[in-house]
């Protein structure tokens, strides 16, 4: 009886997985999605808790260790869900993510050291032998990689390119391997669990060397890319356990990251391995590199405001300026007044602006700026040339010209914004320091381009004043 009750639950949070990320696809029903994968999440644990019984009809007991532990992670998950900026998000889905393939990780230690209390022979069985091996290899790369990408996110670690570390990483693979097939096929005299935890030890520095080279402006990829590992450990300790709904949820959660890792790849022009080997872009925002590329001007809020307020047509593009600035609130007010004088205003949202994916429909759709105002890069790139006033909000790579004219730069081959086109580009950023890549932009340098200087919310607020007096 409880066990049909049990399958039901799971597939009820199977299915609410399912509409949750398909409502994720969209800013406006994005909220209830996540509500609605978390409600079944909660089910799936819930009854699992209670109906699960074993082979020989026994409930699952431990609930101190199970309630402490969903008590501990349900106050630590609250809480940094709450306090998080904006700006720190990435971190803390690197951070989450990592979570999940730690768990992963710890399900098959456990059900390793299972089998060798019950006295069985991993040779037995090798299908599941490697089932818990690769959940044990793929979710301790995904969290000490997760950890590493935190780290660099967070400013804690820099990029570190070792010596050879491309034929480093491949004989740490095949070493892992190697070990694997050992273990399952009982080959060679060392005892199973010392080649278990070697196994555990080699995958955690193939964790930390993989992400460590990489380039911060990669890191969206990456990050990516570990969540698709996560989802793939998990979805092994579904077939571990039999279970469906972990089964559901990890294959979900493995093809979700894995699509948007092609998606992210193919918005930056970039394949996955040119990802993971070439070290792209690095640390270098606030690294105080100091652009050089010749003259630029300047404009005067009073000039700034006198040009958008007699336009016609404005395009915002925002960056992830705009979201350390936390100007989103100001921005829409900007919108609002000039939209009120007559003024057309759309937004232009590049694939990767900001520091995650979708960072920028988030922080707008946080100020209540309505959906359809919001246009994707290719939809949006026709529109430049028509536009009178292109107004960039601490964007920087995202508006980089070296994208298509330099073969020689770092980010040659991502698409981007062309805000050239429109008739005016002013620029607001604090200083002439590059953005996340490290590199100069020559946008800054052209003659219909001034630069409006100041923080991002600070600039907004003095020029929806000045607008607001020439009303
Ligand atoms: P960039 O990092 O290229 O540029 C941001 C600019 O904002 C900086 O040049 C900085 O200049 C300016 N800025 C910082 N603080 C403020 C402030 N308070 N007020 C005004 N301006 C400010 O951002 P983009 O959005 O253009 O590009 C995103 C980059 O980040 C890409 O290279 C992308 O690949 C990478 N990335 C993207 C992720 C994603 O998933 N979206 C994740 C991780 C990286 P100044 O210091 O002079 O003010």
């Amino acid at each position: 009886m409880s066990s049909g009750f049990l399958a039901l639950s799971y597939l009820i949070g199977s299915v609410s997985f399912i509409m949750g990320l398909k409502m994720l696809s969209h800013p406006e029903t994005a909220r209830k999605g996540n509500l609605y994968a978390g409600m079944g999440m909660t089910l799936a644990i819930f009854a699992t808790i209670f109906l699960y019984k074993d082979s020989d009809g026994n409930p699952l007991g431990n609930y101190l260790w199970i309630f402490g532990g969903l008590a501990i992670g349900t106050v630590l998950g609250n809480y940094a869900a709450k306090k998080v900026e904006m700006t720190a998000m990435p971190q803390m889905v690197s951070l989450f993510n990592g979570m999940g393939g730690a768990c992963a990780a710890i399900i098959s230690v456990v059900e390793f050291n299972h089998i060798l209390h019950l006295g069985k022979d991993f040779t037995e069985d090798p299908a599941m032998t490697l089932v818990i091996l690769a959940g044990l290899v793929i979710g301790t790369i995904s969290f000490t990689g997760s950890m590493i990408a935190f780290g660099k996110l967070n400013g804690n670690l820099q990029d570190r390119v070792i010596p050879l570390q491309q034929v480093i990483n491949i004989g740490l693979m095949l070493f892992i391997l190697i070990l694997a097939v050992m273990l399952t096929f009982g080959l060679g005299t060392i005892p199973p669990q010392t080649l278990m935890y070697l196994l555990l030890a080699l995958s955690v520095l193939y964790g930390v060397l993989f992400v460590m080279p990489i380039g911060g402006a990669d890191m969206p990829v990456v990050i990516s890319l570990l969540n698709s590992f996560t989802g793939i450990a998990a979805a092994f300790g579904g077939f571990l356990y039999d279970n469906s709904v972990m089964l559901t949820g990890g294959i979900l959660v493995g093809s979700a990251g894995t699509v948007l890792t092609v998606l992210m790849c193919k918005a930056m022009n970039r394949s996955l391995l040119n990802v993971i080997v070439g070290s792209f872009g690095g640390n270098a925002a606030g690294s105080g590199q100091v652009a050089s590329g010749g003259n630029y001007k300047e404009v005067s809020l009073t000039d700034a405001a006198v040009l958008m307020m007699y336009s016609k047509k404005v395009i915002i593009v925002p960056g992830y300026g705009l979201a350390v600035a936390q100007a989103q609130h100001i921005c829409h007010e900007l919108e609002k007044v000039l939209d009120h004088n007559g003024v057309e205003v759309k937004y232009a949202i590049h694939p990767v602006a900001g520091r995650m994916p979708g960072h920028m429909n988030v922080l707008l759709a946080e100020a209540d700026v309505s959906y359809d105002k919001l246009i994707d890069m290719e939809e949006i790139n026709p529109e430049f040339a028509q536009t009178d006033v292109v107004l960039v909000l601490g964007a920087n790579d995202v508006v980089n010209p070296a994208a298509k004219s330099d073969p020689s730069s770092p980010i040659y081959g991502m698409p981007i914004l062309d805000v050239e086109d429109a008739s005016h580009v002013i620029v607001n950023k604090r200083s002439m320091k590059p953005g996340y890549a490290g590199i100069e932009n020559d946008l800054f340098f052209r003659p219909k381009t001034s630069m409006l200087f100041g923080d991002a919310k600070d600039a907004l607020t003095k020029l929806v004043a000045e607008i607001k007096s020439l009303a």
